[in-house]
């Protein structure tokens, strides 16, 4: 690594992979409290699998499913084509994953019932499902402010319609494309601050410090988990660690804040017992995915 610090596809690959990896570790005590966790594990530390869906470890759920179907279909579209994308996140819901939110499978129903790209507004649409899997369009658009807007809010609207949703998905959205840009590390946590600071400005809920520790897949409460998971710790393990330990919603929380941590400490920062735990073709899909997506942005 560089004085300047880990390059693009570092960043990128740390992004994605960083994602995948959250989904892995956080997924086996999602839905416990902080209190069971403790009780049951000490503290979480490794990807061991279990969980009330008893994956393997290593194993990924909807999160990282939702993202390698996003990336997918953006490269076999070769561009920002958001019938495609919802075509794919269809597929997969009919491959029966191992988990679904709500949300989600409503939009996605919907779609495949009258092909409308957009849910109408609804007040119980403020999940975190828009949030979790948007890294691939920040891939694709993080060099172009306008653009990232546009497939952000195009993507959620899928299935979420809801001004927090709308938010905490654009706000982090341009938390990882400023990381993606580059620019000295030091820079960018100070940018980075400036753009969480930017989000509870906007709407006083996602105010994080101190943390109100709850850690649901209400998307305040996601959102503010992983931006006290990411600005209270120094690495990429730690910001991890600190974020899955929550509980709740932990699978989510996790690949968020793995995403974030990723972009921003570089591949070469994720350990490698984690690495080497993650599911190997989930792995492989992301490789080949990350240099491609960043390609396609490239082209414009
Ligand atoms: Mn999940
Ligand atoms: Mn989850």
């Amino acid at each position: 690594m560089s004085a300047t610090g880990p390059t693009l596809q570092e960043r990128a690959l740390g992004a994605y992979l960083g994602l995948a990896i959250g989904d892995a570790l956080g997924a086996t005590v999602e839905f416990l409290t902080a209190t069971e966790i403790r009780q049951q594990y000490g503290e979480l530390r490794d990807i061991v699998g279990g969980g009330w869906l008893k994956l393997k470890p290593g194993q990924v759920t909807d999160d990282t499913q939702m993202s390698l179907a996003m990336g997918a279909a953006l490269l076999e579209s070769g561009g920002w084509d958001l019938r495609n994308i919802a075509c794919h996140w269809l597929a997969w819901l009919k491959s029966k994953p191992i988990d679904v939110g709500n949300t989600c499978r409503r939009g996605l129903v919907r779609f495949g019932r009258d092909g409308s790209l957009e849910a109408p507004f609804s007040d119980g649409d403020a999940g975190n499902g828009a949030l979790m899997r948007n890294l691939p369009a920040i891939l694709f658009a993080f060099r172009d402010a306008e653009l990232l807007e546009r497939c952000s809010i195009e993507q959620a609207h899928v299935t979420h319609h809801h001004p927090f949703s709308d938010a905490a998905t654009l706000g982090v959205a341009r938390m990882a494309a400023l990381l993606l840009r580059g620019g000295h590390w030091r820079d960018n946590l100070r940018a980075l601050r400036g753009l969480a600071k930017e989000l509870v400005e906007t709407h006083r809920q996602f105010r994080f410090e101190p943390y109100p520790k709850r850690a649901t897949a209400y998307v305040v409460d996601t959102a503010q988990t992983i931006l006290h998971g990411f600005f209270s710790t120094d690495s990429f393990e730690s910001c991890l660690v600190t974020t899955v330990n929550q509980g709740g919603d932990a699978d989510t929380t996790g690949a968020i804040a793995g995403m974030l941590a990723g972009a921003y400490y570089g591949v070469g920062a994720i350990p490698a017992r984690w690495l080497k735990k993650l599911d190997a073709g989930v792995r492989r899909e992301i490789e080949r995915q990350v240099p491609a997506l960043l390609a396609l942005g490239e082209r414009g």
